[in-house]
This record gives structure tokens, C-alpha cells and sequence, in this order.
């Protein structure tokens, strides 16, 4: 696998293998690799020529200091886990590499990023799109993947690649789940024992009510999750998804399922 630093160089690594009829995958993350972000890769892999994954950390989608101080670092891990799964390139800049403005330049989106997990977080989509802007533009890969585990946010990239007429191609992956059927998720790990056993009683709930959509559904979910001890910031349906954004301790966890079909 090769590792690439300078954004300079990425672009110019990626052109040539265009260049040489090679389409590229990618699957841009913020690292401490699990079985989410592998499924991603994996799909990659099958559909395109060469993978390429990156793992920055972006400061400008967190608006708690303290979450993006706690977020969890397995660099060496990552990386030994990309090796084993045959990953053509990583690209690990830092963020003076990606941020040669200082962020004076923004993405902003004008509707959607403003709901669900916009709407106590103000300015992360904004870092997240604009964040994931800078990673296509070098990247220019035929591909690009994302989990539906955060659908929103998979929707405003699609919707931005399109706004911005990006060649590359946004799939949606399905959400990968712990046995518990707890969405896998680089933050679980910050959960204690009986947290993660409470954590998976979120889509145990979602997928009731997602199974036997009615008037008031969201509501009913909220307030079960709400009487087993959920802090629920959110729980909402937008289309064919029941979303929900719940807090237990001090750990944030989103999850998604589909109404009627309960196979993501
Ligand atoms: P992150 O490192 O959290 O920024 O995630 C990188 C990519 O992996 C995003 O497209 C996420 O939606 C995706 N992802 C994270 N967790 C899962 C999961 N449990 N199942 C599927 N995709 C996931």
C-alpha cells in the first residue's frame, strides 16, 4: 500500500492511474477502522480497478472540542488492517495540507444540513462537505462510497456532487451491525459494558416502529427511548428512514433503518 501525505502528489498519483485506464474506488474516513468502513472497501474493491482510502480526522465537523479531543486514534492499526485487506493507496494529510486557506473557504448547504444532525450542530455539514469536497477534487475517482449508517450525511454529498456537477460516482453502502445489531461505529468504543448493552436497544426500537409505520410512530420511538434512559436529540422520519440522534453518558450515537424493510 502507498502512503501519501502531500495532496500535491495524491492528485497527481490518482491522474496517472486514470491516465492508465485504471478506475479508482474511494472511501474517504476519519479512521479507527471497523467492519463499516471495511464493507465499504470491499465493495470498492469489487466494482472498481484500485482502492484508495483516506483518514483525516476534520477538525472543522466537530463543534464539541471535547469530541474531537476524545476521538479515538488507531493509526497503526489502520494501517496494518488496510494492508491486510490489499488497499492500493492512503492518503494521511495533515491539516495545513488540506487547509492552505485556514478554512477561509466553505461549502454551505442551504436546507436539509440544517435538520436532524445539522440542527444542534451548527456549521457541521458545512465541514463535512466541504471537507469531503477537497477529498473528491483530488481524488477524482470513478467511485466514491459511504455508509447509509449516516444517511444525511450521504445525502448531502450526493447532493452536492451533483450541484457541483463532481465526476465521481456517490454509492451508499448499507449499514453494518454489531451482532447486537448496534451500527458499528468508531465511537462504540468509548461506551462501557453496560452502555453497549443498552446502546443496542436503539435499533431494536427503530425497527419496530419502522416495521408498522403509522401516524405517530417517531413520536411513540422517541418515547420509549426516552423511558429506557435515552437522552433522544432527535427521532424522525425523512423519506423511507426512521433516523434518531441519542446521547448515552457522554457518548453521541446516530443510527437509521429503513420503514417497512427492516434489511439495512
Ligand atoms: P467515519 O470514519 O465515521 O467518517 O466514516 C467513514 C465512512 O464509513 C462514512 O461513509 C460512514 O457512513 C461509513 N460508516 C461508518 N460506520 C458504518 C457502518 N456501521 N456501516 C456502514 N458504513 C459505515
Amino acid at each position: 500500500m502507498i502512503q501519501i501525505q502531500n495532496p500535491v502528489m495524491w492528485k497527481q498519483t490518482m491522474e496517472q492511474n486514470t491516465a492508465a485506464g485504471l478506475k479508482t474506488g474511494f472511501v474517504p474516513t476519519m479512521g479507527a477502522l471497523h467492519k463499516g468502513h471495511l464493507s465499504l472497501m470491499e465493495r470498492a474493491q469489487a466494482e472498481q480497478d484500485l482502492l484508495a482510502v483516506s483518514i483525516f480526522v476534520n477538525p472543522t465537523q466537530f463543534n464539541d472540542p471535547t469530541d474531537l479531543r476524545d476521538y479515538p486514534n488507531r493509526i497503526e492499526e489502520d494501517i496494518a488492517k488496510l494492508t491486510d485487506i490489499k488497499a492500493d493507496y492512503l492518503f494521511l494529510p495533515g491539516y495545513d495540507d488540506l487547509y492552505p486557506d485556514s478554512c477561509r473557504y466553505s461549502v454551505v448547504e442551504k436546507d436539509f444540513s440544517g435538520q436532524l444532525c445539522g440542527r444542534n450542530r451548527p456549521g457541521h455539514f458545512s465541514g463535512v462537505l466541504t471537507v469531503v469536497l477537497k477529498l473528491l477534487l483530488l481524488t477524482e475517482a470513478k467511485a466514491a462510497y459511504f455508509g447509509e449508517k449516516d444517511w444525511q450525511q450521504y445525502k448531502l454529498i450526493k447532493g452536492m456532487a451533483e450541484a457541483f456537477f463532481l465526476d465521481t460516482e456517490i454509492i451508499a453502502c448499507p449499514v453494518v451491525r454489531e451482532d447486537s445489531g448496534l451500527a458499528c461505529s468508531s465511537r462504540n468504543e468509548l461506551l462501557s459494558s453496560s452502555e453497549r448493552n443498552q446502546a443496542a436497544r436503539l435499533y431494536e426500537v427503530l425497527s419496530k416502529y419502522a416495521r408498522n409505520p403509522c401516524a405517530g410512530a417517531a413520536e411513540s420511538a422517541a418515547q420509549e427511548l426516552a423511558a429506557q434512559g435515552f437522552a433522544v436529540e432527535y427521532l424522525q422520519q425523512v423519506e423511507d428512514r426512521l433516523l434518531a440522534a441519542v446521547q448515552i453518558g457522554s457518548v453521541r450515537l446516530i443510527d437509521n433503518v429503513r420503514v417497512t424493510a427492516i434489511s439495512s
